[in-house]
């Protein structure tokens, strides 16, 4: 067997089987179950006719999004206890929930949503790496589908979203590029990256880091070049999931 080959025989450059599924948690106006391989996520996207009180108290105009994501228990290989058992929000989870709200508002007009504010609840049913990407690129998905309900209520009057945004994991494991790592990928990488792009090729995120271990400017490249491949097919299966949903 060639040892350079990944556990699930994928090339460098190919994502885990991915798929999104609309419609997983019905009193939801938006929800799909987004699975990268063994990695699978519950999207939830609902609308409140309220803003933050500091939107008011300032005087800001339009609508507001906010992320909250969370590890169901029994998503680990060891069971998570729930942060409401142990009485404080997980660090990691407070990091990956800001990420998936700066990724959605980035592409997002909140000025069309007057007076809403849109949740995105991403809760992960299963865990085996890059569980922040998939949550980004299902809560894209399914907050398009619960503004597609708000639009055809007729509770705003144009879609605030401007272009789609999807996200991927790449890694260097044993000094080879590779894209969407499984957790067995993501402990040995020594060096992980998890990119947020855009429909039009823009960056929200782009992170980078070395695990006990430095990397050079070219590796950099090789990692944005893989990525975008990775989120270009990422951006077509949103598309086929927004247009079934
Ligand atoms: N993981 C886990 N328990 C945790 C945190 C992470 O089992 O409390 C596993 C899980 O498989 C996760 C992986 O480690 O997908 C990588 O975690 P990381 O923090 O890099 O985030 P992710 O890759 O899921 O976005």
């Amino acid at each position: 067997m060639d040892t350079n080959s990944r556990k699930d025989s994928r090339l460098p450059d190919q994502l885990r089987k991915v798929r999104i599924q609309p419609g997983i948690a019905p009193n939801a106006p938006g929800s799909v179950l987004v699975s990268f391989g063994n990695t699978s996520v519950i999207c939830g996207v609902s609308y409140e006719k309220r803003v933050p009180h500091w939107m008011l108290q300032q005087g800001v105009g339009g609508g507001w999004m906010s992320a909250e994501y969370s590890m169901l228990p029994y998503s680990t290989q060891q069971r998570k206890q729930r942060d409401v058992i142990k009485g404080k929000q997980d660090g990691r989870s407070v990091e990956i929930q800001r990420l998936i709200g700066r990724a959605l508002r980035a592409v997002c007009d909140l000025s069309k949503l007057p007076g809403y504010t849109l949740w995105i609840d991403c809760d992960v049913l299963q865990a085996d790496g890059g569980t922040r990407t998939a949550s980004i690129t299902g809560a894209y998905v399914a907050a398009q589908i619960a503004v597609r309900k708000m639009l055809a209520a007729g509770l705003i009057r144009e879609n605030p979203f401007s272009e789609a945004v999807a996200a991927v994991s790449v890694g260097l494991v044993d000094g080879r590029v590779l894209l969407d790592l499984d957790y067995e990928e993501d402990s040995s990488a020594s060096v992980d990256s998890n990119v947020v792009m855009t429909e039009s090729g823009s960056f929200v995120e782009f992170s980078c880091s070395g695990e006990e271990a430095c990397f050079e400017r070219a590796r950099i490249d090789e990692m944005a070049d893989m990525a975008t491949l990775g989120i270009a097919e990422l951006l077509r299966i949103q598309a086929e999931a927004i247009a079934a949903g």
